[in-house]
């Protein structure tokens, strides 16, 4: 019996030890005292939305973004709005609880967008809700919540239009971005564009409805709703941490850096 303890006792003594190794490792990797935190808060039915104070205590010092950074911010605020926008009004159509609370995660995306708009100097305005200064994006609102108003199914596949343009979008904007505050961001809104794209998808399964991808290949449709929903990736909360005085905190930035997902 006292060999059993005596036994255990050196297995949990051992256990925590390759613990407390692990972690240091991790600490010495990273720095003092790290925290790390996702930037997304993904509910049950698929809302993704950016939380705000983790994003900007994520973001890093860079230099200044290229003219095709900056236009590419631009581009985002305006498809972001006409997510928030277009949602908004088949809300009010509808009633469907799926749009007012992808509608607030919209409203997010497009915040997280004039965070770094802010940061760069760009021009964060947001102009009055359904009102563009893209012509485009415009004239696509209007035809937008006149498709959407039609029946549910179509609003649901108005929802599933917007996210697969903004998933197609965002993934040209990432592969011509180096910025890392600009990648992590389009980084975590893709995601979001994606488990919304499921979570509209959904809603057109439970109406035996189905969905035929317009910017997206059938494949590429097929592999994101065939898969589950998302969730954040880990990013160094540089705001925590603050006044150690050792070290830089600099560019460290984990696992941001590459567009490729
Ligand atoms: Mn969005
Ligand atoms: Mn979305």
């Amino acid at each position: 019996m006292k060999t059993n303890m005596k036994t255990l006792v050196m297995i949990a003594l051992l256990f925590a030890s390759i613990m407390s190794v692990t972690s240091c490792q991790k600490e010495s990797m990273n720095g003092e005292n790290a925290q790390y935190a996702s930037l997304l808060n993904v509910s049950g039915d698929g809302t993704t939305s950016v939380i705000e104070a983790n994003l900007k205590s994520a973001l890093v010092t860079t230099s200044a973004l290229t003219d095709s950074e900056l236009a590419s911010l631009l581009k985002m605020k305006e498809e972001e709005k006409l997510a928030r926008d277009v949602y908004t009004a088949l809300y009010q159509k509808w009633g469907s609880t799926i749009f007012s609370n992808i509608t607030s995660a919209e409203s997010n995306h497009l915040n997280a967008i004039v965070l770094l708009l802010t940061t760069y100097n760009g021009d964060a305005s947001i102009g009055a809700p359904g009102i563009f200064t893209n012509t485009e994006v415009q004239a696509l609102y209007s035809k937008l919540v006149v498709e959407g108003s039609a029946t549910l199914e179509e609003a649901y596949k108005t929802g599933a239009l917007i996210e697969e343009m903004d998933i197609n979008d965002l993934n040209a904007c990432l592969s011509s971005a180096v910025n890392t505050n600009v990648t992590m961001v389009f980084e975590n809104l893709v995601k979001g564009s994606r488990n919304h794209l499921r979570a509209f998808n959904r809603q057109l399964s439970t109406l035996g409805s189905v969905y035929t991808p317009i910017y997206l290949s059938q494949g590429v449709y097929d592999q994101i709703v065939d898969s589950s929903m998302e969730q954040g990736k880990q990013y160094r909360m540089n705001g925590n941490g603050q006044g150690n005085g050792k070290g830089q905190k600099g560019n460290g930035n984990q696992g941001t850096g590459t567009c490729a997902n």
